[in-house]
């Protein structure tokens, strides 16, 4: 009776740098098929556990500069001193598939995305607290002391511009955090602005002819000490 869009839902994740939410997609798309990682291209170095394609493309920074002329972007942003940005190719196709797409971007990219497509689902995650976030960016080992305390002070401002999103979860259990955003995306799916349209089948439009014309029902009034189970 209801026909809901075919299309898929598009879903920004943001979290400050250590939060964890990496992790957290990684969960969700091994218990939800249906989910699709946009992969970004970036001007940063690759990192140990980098790989080109499928954490990352990896471009240089005139490389980056010539696709942002090309318009090869739906959003990109600098962080830290680098470019990130989200390819606008394979989303729209994942989308008309029927796929949720999800973008794992920072704060100025995922408002930009939301400026331009406003239903976007936004969510942020955060982590359980500023000391495990350091804990978190330090055990890393990935990155110098100064981009360390570089990515806490911009994790430090992101937290505060968690208002701007649709939802907030708290990443202090992956398995949890992962669970309250599936919850958050059937829930989405649900809602009353993702229908298509409300469309009867001939059976039903019949049957509505029918009790118009009051052609099934009695013309007794209901009383409802009458009816039996
Ligand atoms: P990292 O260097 O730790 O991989 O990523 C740094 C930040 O850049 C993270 O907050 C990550 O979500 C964000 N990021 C990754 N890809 C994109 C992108 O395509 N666009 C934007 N705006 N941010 C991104």
């Amino acid at each position: 009776m209801i026909k809901t869009k075919k299309q898929g839902i598009l879903i920004v994740i943001s979290a400050p740098s250590g939060a964890g939410k990496g992790s957290v997609i990684q969960e969700m798309c091994k218990r939800d098929p249906n989910l699709w990682v946009s992969i970004s291209a970036t001007s940063r170095p690759m990192r140990s556990n980098d790989e080109e394609g499928k954490t990352y493309y990896f471009l240089n920074k005139s490389e980056f500069e010539q696709k942002i002329e090309e318009n090869y972007f739906l959003e990109y942003a600098e962080y830290a001193g680098n470019y990130y940005g989200t390819p606008k190719k394979y989303i729209q196709e994942h989308l008309d598939q029927g796929e949720d797409v999800i973008l794992e971007i920072e704060i100025v990219g995922a408002m930009n995305v939301k400026k331009r497509i406003p239903e976007a689902l936004c969510i942020f995650i955060m982590p359980p607290s500023l000391q495990e976030l350091k804990q978190r960016l330090e055990n890393r080992g990935t990155d110098t002391k100064e981009k360390i305390l570089e990515r806490f002070k911009i994790a430090y401002k992101e937290i505060n511009e968690v208002a701007k999103y649709n939802y907030v979860v708290i990443n202090d259990k992956i398995e949890t955090a992962a669970d309250k955003v599936l919850s958050i995306i059937k829930a989405e799916k649900c809602r009353v602005d993702r229908i298509e349209e409300v469309a009867l089948s001939n059976e039903e439009e019949y049957m509505h002819e029918m009790l118009i014309d009051d052609k099934t029902f009695s013309n007794e009034p209901l009383n409802i000490n009458n009816t039996s189970n």
